[in-house]
């Protein structure tokens, strides 16, 4: 598979526009853990990928959490004595704290103050506040509103409803070559934050569309899913079947202006946390690779010691450290289409990474082979070694079944390209075996094994 080619040639121009443009038109709905808010998201996922919706029962025990009532919400305001809207969430969505049981009534500013958040730090900006797993009610508004009301009787209503239903989720898979799988998974909990979900959700949205398109020799699984509680009931519907994941990434926050962080797997040394870090070096923007800790999004789930799973988080700005972060100012303004696409082309140079790292075996181990009789050395030396040569070089001499592609591509410094064009060109010329090519042959046919070419080595009598 050649994913970031078939981008880059069959891409759609402004691809990063179109994934703004999906995520503008996700922004409006109210999303939360359950309800129809992520019914309306998965079912416009569901327009441009296989994707296949899950719900799980209010009252399900999933590990050691149960899915809560189902919360879905019409309308919600405050209005002050002249019977006015000065609080309204059909303006704002993030208005009301995400999970409010429902409320009727007048009460003076003094006992609506209970109720109301705010940022003081950030005086224009509205906080993204929620109460799952609490009942409770209330409504965000900026600080410089809050501090401009006057001290009179407010009428609140929440037009809320947490009803026995569902928790939903979303679940696209493509078969590969192989059944080892490479899990690619986002939160769709959030109402109208970008950055936050949105961005997330809508890259994987696009990269999904890319993978359909190609040859696969992994198996694809893409989750749409609230956080926490969605990863976890996936994880214990799907906990007999993990064991095929390869290999995972959490995708979030990756629209903004940020450089890239990656964070590594709970296990810190797996192919993903190997092959992102060489992406991102290759990539050649700067970036951060973090160490695994137990806060975050759900990798966090991935990544409990009963899992383990080799699943990393791929981040621009990381969550709770950007002054954006869950307010009103996490809007479509604060995600750029260029961001957007970037991200979109990282992912495809990880999938890419992935689908092509092999291990070789070198034909002619004993000094090394003759280039220059092969085409494969410039005909005049001279005096720097240029990249192609060195990664001839690299590739030949780690090619002893143990080095993969990726691991010549970290020790060299070389990119993942460069030594994957150089395998390509050594195995051209006989000088390469492919260890999972000669495996498989020699599964077909033990007896072909006899006329492998590594028979033809000198045998070296000590
Ligand atoms: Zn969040």
């Amino acid at each position: 598979m050649q994913l970031l080619k078939q981008i880059e040639q069959n891409g759609p121009r402004d691809l990063g526009e179109q994934i703004h443009q999906f995520a503008a038109d996700l922004y409006p709905i109210c999303r939360s853990i359950t309800g129809d808010g992520v019914r309306r998201t998965l079912t416009a996922i569901q327009t441009r990928i296989p994707l296949k919706i899950f719900e799980v029962p209010t009252g399900a025990d999933v590990f050691d959490w149960t899915i809560p009532k189902e919360w879905n919400i019409r309308d919600a305001y405050i209005k002050n004595a002249r019977g006015e809207r000065i609080v309204d969430f059909q303006r704002c969505n993030l208005h009301v704290l995400n999970y409010s049981v429902p409320v009727h009534e007048r009460m003076p500013l003094r006992k609506l103050r209970d109720h109301l958040f705010t940022i003081p730090d950030r005086p224009d900006w509205i906080p993204y506040r929620t109460s799952y797993y609490r009942e409770n009610w209330g409504f965000c508004l900026s600080h410089n509103q809050l501090k401009a009301l006057p001290d009179e009787e407010y009428e609140v209503c929440i037009e809320s409803a947490l009803t026995q239903g569902h928790l939903s989720y979303g679940e696209c898979y493509f078969p590969g070559a192989s059944d080892e799988e490479v899990l690619i998974s986002c939160h769709i909990c959030h109402p109208s934050l970008a950055n936050d979900n949105l961005s997330g959700l809508a890259v994987s949205t696009y990269l999904a569309q890319f993978v359909a398109a190609e040859q696969r020799r992994y198996s694809y699984r893409f989750l749409f899913v609230p956080g926490t509680i969605g990863a976890i009931a996936w994880l214990r519907r799907n906990c007999e079947k993990v064991a095929v994941i390869r290999h995972g990434l959490v995708l979030s926050g990756i629209g903004n202006d940020s450089g890239f962080h990656y964070k590594k797997s709970r296990r810190g040394n797996v192919e993903i946390d190997r092959a992102m870090s060489v992406v991102l070096r290759d990539n050649g923007e700067p970036h951060k690779v973090l160490d695994f800790s137990p806060y975050g999004y759900d990798e966090r789930q991935y990544c409990s010691p009963g899992f383990n799973l080799p699943v990393g988080c791929l981040m621009r700005s990381v969550w709770g450290t950007f002054p954006e972060y869950h307010t009103s100012a996490d809007n479509l303004d604060f995600i750029k289409p260029q961001r957007l696409a970037e991200s979109l082309r990282l992912c495809a140079t990880l999938v890419d990474v992935l689908e092509n790292n092999r291990r070789y075996r070198n034909l002619l181990p004993y000094c090394e082979p003759q280039l220059g009789k092969r085409g494969l050395y410039r005909s005049t030396g001279g005096q720097a070694i240029d990249s192609e040569i060195d990664a001839l070089l690299w590739v030949l001499n780690l090619s002893d079944g143990e080095h993969s592609l990726l691991d010549m591509s970290a020790t060299s410094g070389q990119s993942f390209a460069t030594i994957c064009d150089a395998a390509r060109r050594l195995q051209e010329t006989g000088l390469l075996a492919d260890i999972c090519e000669e495996e498989e042959e020699r599964d077909r046919d033990p007896e072909a094994v006899t006329s492998n070419p590594i028979d033809f080595t000198p045998r070296l009598s000590h």
